[in-house]
């Protein structure tokens, strides 16, 4: 789990609106990981650690290499592309039945 330490370190000022998390809705933070020296990687960071497996959020403290940044704006950048709303719908799956949506609905 993510608490400030000589690793990870949270962002209490900044100007950016990160998107809630679109796992499990929760608010999200901006958070830097040191990566060597005094060079600090940034990253969107989903607040729920526990959800009903006890588990944090898969968002927490994410793998992809892409969420840690350089820079603060990328970082949120990334983070608010992916927990914005899909560019495309899911595809379809016939097996549940389901009927494609009319484009002026
Ligand atoms: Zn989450």
């Amino acid at each position: 789990m993510v608490t400030p330490n000589d690793k990870f370190r949270k962002v209490e000022k900044h100007h950016f609106i990160l998107l809630p998390c679109k796992l499990c809705g929760a608010p999200a933070e901006l958070w830097q990981r040191w990566r060597w020296e005094d060079i600090w990687d940034s990253f969107g960071c989903c607040t729920n650690l526990e959800d009903v497996d006890g588990e944090a959020c898969l968002f927490h403290l994410p793998d992809d290499m892409h969420f840690y940044r350089e820079r603060k704006v990328d970082a949120v950048k990334h983070w608010n592309l992916l927990m914005g709303p899909r560019p495309d719908p899911e595809p379809l799956d016939p097996r549940r039945g389901e009927e494609p949506i009319a484009e002026n609905e």
